[in-house]
């Protein structure tokens, strides 16, 4: 049986800065490594509660109902709206992307009357985008993304979020890309369930989905007249393994845990504010290197998010051949274009532990050389410049 033993493990070494997953933080990597130890090990239940306590700081929040569902960011978006969804509810879904299209298609599958709300791509919503929709459908929820992975755009949650309440439906929100990069304030924004991924700007690989519930989401969620549709996912069987009870629901993926676990001792020791000053300078860098080769923003200026960065394809250049280039000569993995982009945009992300000054200058010089072969032209070196102009303001 010799010939059916595939080679042997050799990940090449990459630098992730595409839409996800992102650098992993070398902390991180060592803490997935540690020994595994039973789900319900009281070393394990007393890492559950740490881990409860560090996720409620970096999500400011105080809400009980807080933990990691196993599985990646769409498996937090699918336990948030399944959780809250009824076969028949009514639930608006705001949509100028990619990740607000698979809410829809998420809500409907979970049963829900879905009111599609549509913003071009790149752009975000004001409540006037929402007056109509909320007032004819009166939605139980409304859902939003908030850091649009597939446009850069960023969508203000506080302006929103009083006329949500004000219909009497509970916002429910997509931090997948958002948590860790710029502020979430769960409590302050009245967020009433969120959900994240680890893969994006936690430092961490794909594998857990941080979720929070308001208490007003949980009297909902214990109300229900029917059972939720996924198992896997019932917040109400969750709560008693992350609760005092700890009942046995599904074996919890340790390694993974212990990996976020991590992450999020490195995101509280760096600090909430600097953690995101630091991707808002490594944005501004990028940015202006950009800039000094003549490539534009595809998101409106005032909604950019310093960690995806989704610029327009110069004219007549090849985006395969510069994506294969940036990887195969330089490790540098970075996204193409989604949906509406597809061939149109680069998706440059800055995520967590791959914001930093190394990842821009090494991408930028990459991207010269890239260029250059295409015949692009422009001021040799003028991308590296132009961001350690930036670098030496330090804002
Ligand atoms: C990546 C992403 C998701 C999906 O997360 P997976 O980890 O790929 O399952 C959902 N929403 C947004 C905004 C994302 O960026």
């Amino acid at each position: 049986m010799a010939d059916a033993i595939a080679p042997e493990l050799q990940p090449p070494v990459r630098v992730l800065m595409g839409p996800g997953p992102s650098d992993t933080h070398p902390r991180v990597l060592a803490a997935l490594s540690a020994g595994t130890v039973g789900h319900l090990d009281p070393y394990y239940l007393e890492l559950m509660n740490h881990m409860q306590q560090m996720l409620r700081a970096v999500m400011r929040t105080n809400n009980r109902m807080t933990m990691a569902i196993s599985g990646t960011g769409s498996a937090g978006m699918e336990a948030t709206v399944t959780n809250l969804i009824e076969p028949g509810d009514s639930m608006v879904v705001c949509v100028n992307g990619v990740f607000g299209g698979r809410m829809v298609d998420v809500a409907e599958r979970a049963g829900a009357k879905v009111t599609r709300v549509d913003r071009p791509w790149g752009q975000v919503f004001e409540p006037a985008d929402l007056k109509e929709a909320l007032a004819k459908s009166k939605p139980k929820v409304v859902g939003i993304v908030m850091a649009e992975t597939s446009t850069g755009a960023r969508q203000p949650i506080e302006v929103i979020s009083k006329l949500v309440h004000d219909s009497g439906a509970m916002l429910l929100v997509d931090a997948v890309t958002a948590l860790g990069g710029i502020p979430v304030e769960v409590d302050k924004w009245k967020i009433d369930a969120i959900y994240s991924g680890t893969q994006k700007c936690l430092s961490c690989p794909p594998g857990l989905a941080p979720v929070s519930f308001s208490d007003r989401a949980m009297e909902v969620i214990l109300a229900r007249k029917t059972k939720v549709q996924s198992w896997y996912l019932d917040v109400s069987m969750l709560a008693k393994y992350w609760g005092e009870e700890r009942v046995y629901h599904h074996t919890a993926p340790i390694n993974m845990t212990y990996a976020l676990y991590e992450a999020l001792r490195l995101l509280l020791e760096e600090g909430l504010e600097a953690c995101h000053a630091r991707h808002l300078l490594n944005h501004r860098a990028l940015k202006a290197g950009l800039a000094a080769l003549g490539i534009r923003y595809a998101s409106d200026e005032a909604n950019q998010l310093p960690m995806l960065n989704a610029v327009w394809i110069p004219e007549g250049v090849d985006d395969v051949a510069v994506r294969k280039g940036l990887l195969t000569r330089f490790g540098i993995e970075i996204g193409g274009g989604l949906g509406d982009f597809k061939g149109k945009a680069w998706r440059i992300g800055l995520m967590g532990h791959a914001s930093r000054a190394n990842n821009v200058l090494l991408f930028l010089g990459a991207l010269e050389q890239l260029l250059a072969e295409q015949g692009c032209k422009f001021t040799p070196g003028a991308s590296v410049a132009a961001a350690n102009g930036i670098y030496a303001t330090g804002k």
